[in-house]
């Protein structure tokens, strides 16, 4: 069936950082194609959902949104894109017959010719490639954020821990090569944006599949500290056997480099990270933090928790709770282990109750408040350099964040908008600094 050629768009975009810049890249593309961003999802002609797998809730999400546009009776076309694409192909077109395309998280070049092929009548209704192919013109993107930016460094992940359905949906590492890597960044500088953050699945594996070239991430971060008025960079996710000595130099010495780390530890029991095959033990992620912080002594550390992980006993439930009081994470992404289908631990009976899962993170979740709410205290009185990222709601008041990720509100004007400001914290409130100007500088 021929179908008319879409005048309008409408992305709606679910699950990690990766994500959303792949969207980014597809807002480009269709933008080049010549159709207009609609003002809301009932005015587009095309739909495209660009999905998350990391949690069943996600994906619940998502057929439950588009089982409703079957109901409310208008028939855009519909394309699903990302983790969930690739995890459930067909069985998507038959859960959800109006389901147009789907193309996979490797795909995203190929949005243009599963547009034409539907419009002339010709559907490849799945294109979903195993490994990803370097062939982006990441310049296209359209971004939304002014300030700040989005910069895939590698795709996909070697690794295998055992909940992950990463390695499925996303296939093997892929670095992206360094010119192209420096040539965005020269441009996102040239067009006002003062900080990029680098992405990856594992950031630090980058340049391992590509030995000619001779850059690994420590390198590749030397080269980008060079580009003058490029004024942060930060970097996720970080496997931590990949963090290097050479990273945690880099760390202390480039200036542009925040001193924040996104650092999952997952676990705290040796025997459920070696269930997860985290391939560390907690001894060996303690060392990992003791060198980062002897070398960094004001680095901040986010992690990711999984409570509840198949066979996790209350002891060593117990273990995790310990060691993230010890190394008083910053930064906490806590979760309840789920089952995720194309993942090794599918198979394992799920045998911790939903009630104790839910108290375990309960429990954490308030250790987390605590040490969250003690670290902020901590400021208060100080100074801060702060990244004016956006005004708020509320009349004259700016939000920015610090180097190390905290967010910070104070009174200001809009023409300080993506500058570096100084900030005096006089005040706390819901987990975010609040302060006074003491700098005016300019737009840097
Ligand atoms: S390192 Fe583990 S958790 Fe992270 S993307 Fe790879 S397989 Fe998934």
């Amino acid at each position: 069936m021929l179908r008319e050629h879409p005048k309008s768009y409408w992305i709606r975009t679910y699950g990690c950082q990766m994500n959303e810049l792949d969207s980014e890249m597809m807002r480009g593309l269709l933008e080049r194609r010549g159709l207009f961003r609609a003002q809301t999802e009932q005015e587009a002609d095309l739909l495209i959902f660009n999905t998350c797998s990391i949690r069943d809730l996600a994906e619940r999400k998502v057929l439950g949104k588009i089982g409703q546009l079957n109901k409310a009776g208008y028939r855009p076309l519909i394309g699903v894109t990302g983790c969930m694409a690739v995890a459930k192909r067909e069985a998507l077109f038959k859960k959800l017959p109006s389901i147009d395309f789907i193309l996979g998280t490797n795909n995203i070049a190929d949005l243009d010719e599963v547009l034409d092929a539907l419009v002339q009548g010709h559907p490849l209704p799945i294109r979903v490639d195993s490994r990803f192919r370097e062939d982006l013109d990441y310049l296209i993107a359209k971004r939304d954020d002014r300030v700040k930016a989005y910069v895939s460094i590698i795709r996909g992940c070697n690794k295998a821990c055992t909940y992950c359905v990463v390695p499925h949906t996303r296939g093997k590492e892929v670095s992206r090569p360094p010119k192209s890597v420096l040539e965005e960044s020269l441009h996102l500088r040239d067009q006002g944006y003062k900080e990029i953050t680098l992405l990856g699945q594992n950031v630090n594996s980058y340049g391992k599949d590509r030995p000619e070239w001779n850059c690994r991430f420590h390198d590749l971060l030397y080269q980008l500290d060079k580009i003058q008025g490029l004024e942060r960079i930060r970097f996720m996710t970080s496997h931590p056997v990949d963090i290097s000595l050479e990273l945690m130099q880099a760390l202390r010495d480039l200036p542009s480099l925040c001193e924040f780390v996104h650092f999952p530890l997952q676990a705290g029991s040796n025997r459920i990270l070696r269930k997860m095959h985290r391939i560390y033990t907690k001894e060996a992620y303690l060392a990992q933090v003791a060198s980062l912080r002897s070398l960094v002594p004001n680095v901040a550390l986010g992690t990711d928790i999984i409570v509840g992980f198949p066979t996790e006993t209350e002891e060593e439930f117990q273990e995790t709770y310990d060691l993230y009081r010890q190394i008083r994470f910053s930064v906490g992404f806590l979760f309840a282990y789920s089952r995720r289908k194309q993942t090794p631990a599918h198979r394992w009976l799920d045998d911790v109750p939903q009630n104790v899962k839910a108290e375990r993170l309960k429990s954490l979740l308030a250790l987390h408040e605590k040490i969250s709410s003690q670290e902020l205290q901590r400021w208060m009185g100080k100074e801060a350099e702060v990244l004016v990222e956006e005004a708020l709601p509320e009349e004259g008041l700016l939000k920015g964040r610090t180097r190390c990720w905290k967010k910070v509100i104070f009174p200001g004007s809009l023409n300080l908008l993506g500058s570096l400001q100084t900030i005096r914290i006089e005040g706390l409130s819901h987990q975010t600094l609040q302060g006074r100007l003491l700098t005016q500088a300019s737009n840097r």
